[in-house]
């Protein structure tokens, strides 16, 4: 079973808690006055069952294949 981080309002799963997808979308809206995201971490066929696609960061949803 594959663990992946996602937000309830991102587009995309990511392997990494720390990828910048992940954490610039967090810093966003944070910035305009918004509560930071939650980060929930989900199965992967969870995510992907949910519509989550994969992120596009070389070094996150890259490194698992
Ligand atoms: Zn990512």
């Amino acid at each position: 079973m594959t663990i992946v981080f996602i937000t309830e309002k991102g587009d995309c799963w990511h392997t990494r808690r720390d990828c910048h997808g992940l954490v610039g979308g967090q810093m966003s809206s944070e910035s305009v006055g918004r509560e930071p995201r939650a980060i929930d971490e989900v199965e992967l066929s969870a995510a992907v069952a949910a519509g989550k696609k994969a992120c596009g960061v070389t070094t996150c949803a890259g490194a698992t294949s």
